[in-house]
């Protein structure tokens, strides 16, 4: 199992949740034929937001994925929130865990599921939280270690945000690029399904993972998407499965020694515009701070608003005749701008 976890890119597919014993032995025999799965997840118990919805049929479904792992020869992943979860699904041989967003949430949670996992072998995949606090993340990393896990893996499932996006769970991919960073010895699987939450958006989303140099995909796969008892929106059929793998545009991280030359050149040059950068950047807070000094002096506000908004607008039309987004240019006019507050301010309340 272990020695699985370094093929790239890692496959796992399956339903949402286990169902019946029928739904079950039928996608895992429709993941099997078509040739590339890995392993097959199915939610068991099902931690939802609202009760009176399907939270998952028990531990009565294990033995159903016993049997499909059985006759499929795949692996089997489900997922954990409490202890007894851990005991039944190691009980029942499950070859992987992995804790889910609303349990990442929860420290208590993670510590409960970390002890229970204490002298044991498995392999565990954290989750991102619900929420975009990458600590919480790291955290769960943390505390699944320390109980001596030593086979640890990440899935990226995206963030909620309040309000109406085009995704399910807004990707905020820099967040994971920090993970990777944090834990460059940790797998990295992006979960398009949860990210996305409808079937339009997933190719896009891990065209986008396998871009950013993700290690696998986690996908939904049900033999009736339409009727699952949960997620339908956003599952979908093993045949659809194979049309979008193929339409897929695998990415090798290695360059060949050409290419790496170029590449290279180009980074140096890279490396020193960022280093001018730098430099610009702290000249003008240096000069924020010389008129902070005159500020203190006569006694004016930090925020002068009218100059913030020609400040703001002079960058924003310079900056797309550049070719620079309007996502990166307000991101980028607003730090700069708090950055030169903050200069000011520690000179004007030295
Ligand atoms: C799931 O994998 O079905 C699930 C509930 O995921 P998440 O924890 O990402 O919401
Ligand atoms: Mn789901």
């Amino acid at each position: 199992m272990v020695q699985l976890l370094q093929k790239k890119p890692l496959i796992i597919s399956g339903p949402c949740s286990a169902e019946t014993e029928e739904q079950v032995i039928e996608t895992a025999t429709q993941l099997a034929n078509t040739g590339f799965v890995d392993i097959m997840r199915a939610g068991i118990w099902k931690p939802r937001t609202r009760p009176g919805t399907f939270e998952g049929v028990g531990t009565k479904g294990l033995p159903w994925l016993q049997q499909a792992r059985k006759i499929t020869g795949i692996p089997l992943a489900v997922e954990v929130a409490t202890s007894k979860q851990v005991e039944d699904a190691l009980h029942f041989d499950v070859d992987f865990l992995w804790i889910g967003a609303r349990s990442v949430v929860n420290p208590m949670s993670v510590q409960e599921i970390a002890n229970a996992l204490k002298g044991t072998k498995v392999p565990v995949f954290i989750k991102n939280p619900m929420n975009p606090d990458i600590e919480l993340w790291s955290g769960a990393v943390e505390r699944i270690a320390n109980a001596g896990v030593e086979n640890i893996g990440l899935i990226h499932r995206g963030f909620s945000t309040y309000g109406h996006f085009e995704y399910r769970n807004a990707p905020i991919w820099h967040l994971a690029i920090e993970m990777k960073r944090r834990y460059a010895e940790l797998k990295m699987i992006c979960d398009p399904s949860h990210i996305a939450g409808r079937r339009d958006l997933l190719k896009a989303v891990a065209q986008k993972a396998i871009d950013l140099d993700f290690d696998g995909l986690m996908i939904e796969v049900h033999n009736d998407p339409d009727h699952a008892w949960s997620d339908a929106k956003q599952q979908i059929t093993s045949s659809a499965l194979v049309e979008m793998f193929g339409q897929l545009v695998w990415r090798k991280s290695e360059v060949n020694p050409e290419d790496g030359t170029q590449i290279e050149q180009f980074r140096s040059e890279i490396d020193q515009i960022d280093d001018e950068l730098m430099q610009l950047l702290s000249q003008r807070m240096e000069l924020s701070a010389k008129i902070g000094a005159i500020k203190k002096e006569h006694n004016m506000t930090i925020l002068r608003p009218g100059r913030w908004n020609e400040v703001f607008e002079k960058g924003m039309r310079l900056g797309k005749r550049l070719g620079l987004s309007h996502e990166f240019l307000t991101g980028f006019l607003e730090a700069v701008h708090m950055e030169s507050i903050n200069h000011q301010n520690r000179v004007m309340n030295a």
